[in-house]
């Protein structure tokens, strides 16, 4: 969480002053793009998808924030997102990578009740992330936020500390994407698939090493200053809040001239409040002024040309099928259409305009130093690595037929009544092959009529090999230097 940013240019320059060969090269001459062919793959490429001309091509930004999600780092996220808009008249969106430590669940509900995406990003945010850490994010957020296990596709490794053994895990787990690699200028593409490998970060030497057909790699593109310095996550605590907005502004023009390649504004909500009784550090700029002149940003970048906050689900769906900047209005999977259903279900949607979630609707967990609230029952104990989906409780868990914001956890109902709003999670079963998987997927909890308290899942971590000791140890340096955020 706390960012120590030491240069990603001459981190890289080192570790090619070290003998580390740059091969993402190879990987682009191994992408023939007459074999890889979308919609299952993509080469990595700062060309528009699907051959559109530059000016038919919507420029898509990224916002993203990551952690755990409490009421402090929520109105961060939510005051960024304000009533700023896209094209089409629907709230600009937003992924957050959830960590389950510290987050409280009805928030996650209501964050993606509203549109926005919820991602993957362990359960204690451990530098070296296991399977236990992986699954065990994904069975809570589904158990106690509500979000089918279909929708939570995406995966940011802490401290953007990905080993090969990441992406073997989320592969293995049916996910849709990662998004934990550094991008500077000329690897700024477009999101691919890593049929042929990564393409980023290929100095750390594992870009023939992590293939995995139809896995998308969303690179993070840094902020490059006016010295050729890349920023990449939180830009505004590396300069003055008027010179990181000049920062913002030229690289949003630079992707815009570079293939539209999207853009991306990369949070730590934490750091853009101030905890009360808390003094800054010396030198710091007040959290306010950084936040404002982010919001001041948004609100420039939403004004520039075809431009498009969206999840980064909705930026793969797009890719998948990509339609031109003209024709994006009408284009439904970037719709906002609220559902109708006449009464609060303790989602967030508002049935009577307060803008409060009913009172009765949520439930209160404590367990003496942790507290949290769910529309889904509190469990008998706080979810933890050994067990992330404790027993207990007596509501009703989403079942694999319907979506968050037509599931009713108290009354067991699924208030979807045609097809316009069916949804089936198809997505494979969360967990280890073999374990006594009950939660969600295609064999999970697909009975509305399960309370909670039926619920017998564990899962046993299988980190029993420290693949750091695989790791040249200049790496390992480099790596602990770099990234401790
Ligand atoms: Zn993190």
């Amino acid at each position: 969480m706390v960012k120590k940013f030491f240069g990603i240019f001459s981190l890289t320059l080192a570790c090619t002053l070290l003998g580390v060969v740059n091969r993402f090269e190879n990987v682009e001459a191994a992408c023939d793009p007459t074999v890889c062919q979308p919609p299952k793959c993509f080469c990595p490429s700062v060309n528009p998808p699907g051959g559109l001309p530059l000016e038919k091509t919507p420029q898509f930004c990224l916002l993203t924030f990551d952690d755990s999600v409490q009421p402090d780092t929520l109105k961060v996220a939510n005051s960024l997102i304000g009533k700023r808009t896209n094209p089409n008249g629907c709230p600009i969106r937003a992924t957050y990578y959830v960590s389950i430590q510290y987050t409280d669940f009805s928030l996650v509900t209501q964050w993606y009740a509203a549109g926005n995406e919820v991602a993957d990003h362990t359960m204690t945010h451990p530098q070296d992330p296991f399977d236990d850490e992986i699954i065990g994010c994904k069975k809570a957020l589904n158990a106690f936020a509500g979000i089918p296990n279909g929708k939570i596709a995406g995966w940011r490794s802490p401290f953007l500390n990905w080993q090969p053994k990441t992406f073997d895990i989320i592969a293995q787990q049916g996910s849709l994407y990662d998004s934990s690699t550094t991008a500077l200028i000329d690897d700024a593409t477009w999101p691919y698939t890593m049929d042929y490998g990564l393409y980023n970060d290929c100095w750390r030497g594992f870009c023939n090493t992590t293939i995995h057909p139809g896995l998308f790699e969303i690179p993070m593109a840094a902020i490059i200053d006016d010295k050729g310095t890349p920023h990449l996550m939180d830009p505004h605590l590396d300069g003055t809040p008027d010179v990181v907005k000049g920062w913002l502004q030229s690289n949003f023009q630079r992707h815009a001239q570079q293939g539209k390649t999207p853009f991306g504004l990369f949070l730590h909500p934490a750091h853009l409040y101030q905890v009360p009784g808390t003094p800054l550090a010396p030198g710091a700029t007040d959290p306010a002024l950084n936040l404002a002149m982010l919001e001041e940003f948004l609100d420039w970048a939403i004004a520039q040309p075809d431009t498009w906050f969206v999840t980064s689900q909705q930026l793969l769906e797009w890719m998948q099928n990509p339609v031109p900047a003209d024709q994006l209005k009408t284009y439904a999977p970037f719709s906002c259409e609220v559902p109708k259903i006449g009464k609060e279900i303790c989602n967030g949607l508002d049935d009577n305009g307060n803008g409060q979630i009913d009172e009765g609707l949520l439930e209160n967990c404590n367990f003496n130093t942790v507290v949290w609230n769910t529309c889904y029952g509190c469990p008998s104990e706080n979810p933890s690595l050994a067990n992330p989906v404790p027993s207990g409780g007596d509501r009703y868990h989403v079942p694999t037929t319907c979506d968050t914001v037509w599931w009713d956890p108290i009354a067991n109902q699924c208030l979807c009544q045609d097809a316009n709003c069916a949804y089936t999670d198809l997505s494979k079963p969360v967990g280890i092959v073999g374990e006594n998987n009950t939660v969600g997927g295609s064999n999970g909890n697909t009975n509305p009529g399960q309370p909670n308290g039926n619920k017998t899942s564990s899962i046993t971590s299988l980190n029993t090999v420290n693949t750091m000791n695989l790791i040249p140890s200049f790496i390992i340096a480099s790596i602990f230097m770099q990234w401790i955020f």
